[in-house]
């Protein structure tokens, strides 16, 4: 049985629903179990084996299978996440593959606890070691042309500065011709990681800044300064790394005046013709998860006048539909660097020109916003920067 209490009480069994499988049977019908373990890899793999030779899988530990009244829980069976023995050999799968990035995981987890999100809670720090993770590079190395795309899957590649620079390291000295991306956090990078990054064949980072204020970062614990997190986008920059940087809009605290210092923040990132590489940012509304520090503790939300569960939330200086408007206003705010949408770039675009269709195409964007007239000129401008031939 669940029960869900405290700092939930007051939020329907519907909205707790909309967040959560396991909570009503009934809307989980068409779900046939749920995999209920911090890792759940074993489960899972015997599952599909099973599934694949017409065998019953419902006497597998660690599963919840919906019924008329409930769940069926059947016996539970720890599962400790065994990174250095999962080795994928990519020589099976690299045809499949095509220009995607290969997703391979170097660690689990992250030590950080931001208070907006709910990693921390889900699984335990744990690394790979780097003789497993080398070995899984190398079947990839092995039977794809350079460069090699990978996604380093983790939610921090770089858990401590020591790991990532024996990691760079070790990809220097193996020389696998990787082009890698992976979420970082921006205190990582310094001179000697940032020159380490590219010289390991890294390609873009993802960095979580979340916000330009430092106010917003306290209430956030991002333990994050913003002038460190600016020099590390210029050093990345430097090093010809790309990066998109996400920021949380609506976090307790948020208000004008943070919304102008985070478009502020955003606007010194290097563009244009200062740039080396493409600078892109991404705004996510935020979300009270119900898993999260700032949505899971009584105290915080009373602290915060916090109600609400996941994209309905209000609190003392914002609510989730002020956080749109927040978000259209710094976006209009921000100069040069460009948002990111899902975006395919057609590979023989370099990156200058990449860069500036991307920031071309968010004036147009704003100039519409603003029911501006230069509107049109700046789209036939964009036009013209798209069909621009560069070997010309
Ligand atoms: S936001 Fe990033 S740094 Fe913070 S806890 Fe989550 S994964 Fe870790």
């Amino acid at each position: 049985k669940l029960v869900a209490d405290g700092q939930l009480d007051g939020i329907t069994p519907e909205q707790l629903a909309d967040e959560f499988v396991l909570i009503d049977a009934k809307l989980d019908q068409d779900i046939s179990a749920v995999v209920v373990d911090e890792g759940g890899e074993e489960t899972l793999a015997e599952m599909a084996k099973r599934l694949r030779a017409g065998q019953n899988y419902l006497d597998l530990p660690n599963l919840a299978i919906p019924t008329e009244d409930g769940y069926r829980f059947t016996s539970e069976k720890f599962e400790p996440s065994n990174l250095d023995g999962e080795i994928v050999d990519w020589s099976r799968y690299t045809e499949r593959l095509g220009p995607f990035d290969a997703p391979i995981r170097t660690a689990v987890g992250c030590p950080f606890q931001c208070e907006f999100c709910d990693f921390a809670q889900l699984y335990r720090p744990k690394l790979r070691s780097i003789e497993s993770l080398l070995g899984e590079l190398r079947t990839l190395a092995g039977s794809m042309p350079a460069p090699r795309n990978v996604f380093f899957a983790d939610d921090n590649v770089a858990i401590s500065q020591k790991r990532l620079t024996e990691f760079t390291r070790a990809l220097v000295a193996e020389r696998l011709q990787l082009s890698w991306r992976a979420f970082i956090r921006a205190d990582s990078v310094d001179e000697e990681s940032a020159e380490l990054m590219r010289d390991s064949g890294c390609r873009e980072c993802l960095l979580g800044i979340e916000s330009g204020d430092p106010e917003i970062l306290s209430n956030m614990n991002k333990r994050l300064d913003p002038d460190k997190a600016l020099r590390a986008v210029e050093l990345l920059d430097k090093n010809g790394i790309n990066t998109q940087c996400t920021f949380v809009v609506g976090f307790p605290g948020e208000c004008s005046r943070s919304i102008e210092r985070t478009a502020a923040f955003i606007s010194a990132f290097p563009s244009g013709d200062h740039a080396n590489a493409i600078q892109r940012y991404y705004l996510f509304r935020f979300q009270a998860l119900p898993l999260c520090p700032v949505s899971s503790s009584a105290a915080q939300r009373q602290r915060y006048q916090l109600e609400g569960l996941g994209e309905q939330w209000k609190h003392s200086t914002m609510d989730s539909q002020e956080a749109l408007g927040a978000m259209r206003d710094l976006f209009l705010q921000v100069k040069g660097s460009s948002h990111m949408y899902t975006e395919i770039v057609p590979p023989d675009w370099s990156t200058a020109k990449t860069r500036a269709v991307m920031e071309l195409r968010d004036e147009v964007k704003k100039a519409h916003l603003n029911n501006s007239p230069a509107a049109k000129q700046l789209e036939a401008e964009l036009l013209e920067s798209v069909q621009e031939n560069e070997s010309a």
